[in-house]
């Protein structure tokens, strides 16, 4: 799944801490990261990237990204998409050789590189969040600076009574499914309706 962006967002700027990838289970390192938290403001639709600095904490750099609007980043992840789907391409390419018989070998390397392309190529499109530059977002590199962006809440209207200040609390965070959110809203908004404002010298709550 893409990262959801908009133009507005909590993002986080992370300084790489270990040079080396630490050991962390068979086959696999770790990397730690310090993370600084950056709120992401993009260009409006429609108009060129923008360039936006932010100072590293650790190492007091002021490092540039690449800043791209809503619509762009949308492009730039069907672009790593459609490079995903070659790579699949190249996996029946690489059958249709095998079968025919013709390069023995020239197959057995496309059936391999094909699906590794694929994947290598489909994790970019989910990693892709608009914002590029010191090695951020290109695939398989692990950058001294990375920049993550979190899934903007849903946009859905407060429920808060102007008189006696009373909200009727709903979840809106980004993780959870948008039919969890749309029932829990309906009903927030339900009980909402119901309430009683004794600020405003209403009847008071009925027993
Ligand atoms: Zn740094
Ligand atoms: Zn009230």
């Amino acid at each position: 799944m893409p990262t959801k962006v908009a133009q507005k967002q909590q993002g986080a700027v992370s300084h790489r801490m270990n040079f080396w990838g630490r050991p962390a289970g068979p086959s696999t390192v770790a990397w730690d990261y310090e993370d600084m938290p950056w709120e992401i403001v993009r260009p409006d639709d429609g108009l060129p990237a923008a360039r936006r600095s932010v100072r590293c904490r650790v190492c007091d750099r002021e490092l540039t990204f690449t800043v791209y609007s809503v619509t762009g980043t949308g492009r730039r992840q069907a672009r790593w998409r459609a490079l995903a789907w070659a790579g699949l391409g190249i996996l029946v390419a690489g059958v249709v050789v095998l079968f025919s018989g013709a390069m023995l070998g020239g197959g057995v390397a496309l059936v391999i590189a094909g699906p590794i392309l694929g994947l290598v190529f489909g994790m970019a499109a989910s990693d892709e969040v608009g914002i590029s530059g010191h090695g951020n977002g290109f695939p398989v590199t692990n950058a001294k600076h990375a920049v993550t962006a979190s899934p903007p809440p849903y946009d859905l209207q407060d429920l808060a009574c102007t008189t006696c200040g009373h909200t009727e609390e709903f979840p809106r965070a980004a993780y959870f499914r948008e039919d969890y959110v749309q029932e829990q809203y309906e009903a927030a908004r339900d009980r909402f309706a119901r309430h009683v404002c004794l600020a405003s010298g209403g009847t008071g709550p009925k027993w």
